[in-house]
């Protein structure tokens, strides 16, 4: 079967990317199958330029057509913090706890309607040296006063989502992974893949590989 390798080693990641990439009829795998991969820094500016960079990486590496995302958090009221310093915004190896801290900390005061905030997420594509595509998903929502939940990850239990009034973190993982912006951008992403390995029956790899 055909493998595409997701380029990530975040399990919390990994078990969403799989969820939503099901029924591709391609062998989806983590970076955790190639745990000498280097690993790409995230230092760039903007999400794009960092899952490209993921990608490119990753399936060179690889030698597999490999899929990156990168995505964050954008607050309205903060000028898109904490946007690509979504992972440490609180410092280097920051837990999710702290992040969300020091998010709610540099809110206070703020009304409901004065904390408007989205996810985004950039999905980029890639077969090295070939930039299959690059596409994004987004979902807009506010800041909660106070985490509530017990799902998901990082910033979801502070992530009120408006049509359902609830934070991501109370809302199943089965409807998340309808809305969400990465749910968004991997329905982009989707098309991308069905496309590209359609074009390219060749690719086609031995079990023994995988
Ligand atoms: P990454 O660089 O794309 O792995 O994600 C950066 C950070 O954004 C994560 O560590 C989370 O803190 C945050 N983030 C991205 N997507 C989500 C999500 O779906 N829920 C909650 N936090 C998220």
């Amino acid at each position: 079967m055909r493998e595409l390798v997701i380029a990530t080693k975040n399990r919390d990641k990994e078990r969403e990317l799989k969820q939503l990439l099901k029924g591709l009829g391609v062998k989806v795998v983590s970076l955790n199958k190639y745990p000498d991969c280097p690993e790409v820094k995230e230092g760039a500016s903007c999400f794009r330029e960092n899952a490209l960079r993921k990608a490119q990486a990753v399936s060179k590496f690889t030698k597999r057509p490999a899929l990156a995302d990168d995505s964050g958090l954008e607050t309205d009221v903060l000028g898109g913090l904490p946007g690509v310093r979504s992972a440490r915004f609180a410092g280097k190896n920051a837990t999710y706890a702290r992040n969300n801290r020091k998010l709610l900390k540099m809110l206070k005061g703020k009304k409901m309607k004065e904390r408007g905030a989205q996810f985004r997420c950039v999905v980029a594509l890639c077969d090295y040296p070939k930039v299959i595509g690059l596409v994004e998903g987004k979902i807009r929502g506010r800041i909660a006063f106070s985490p509530k939940g017990k799902y998901g990850f990082g910033y979801d239990p502070v992530f009120i989502v408006p049509k359902y009034g609830k934070t991501f973190a109370q809302l199943k993982p089965k409807i998340k992974n309808k809305i969400s912006h990465r749910a968004r951008a991997l329905k982009a992403a989707k098309r991308l893949i069905i496309k590209y390995f359609k074009l390219n029956p060749e690719l086609k790899y031995s079990n023994s590989q995988n």
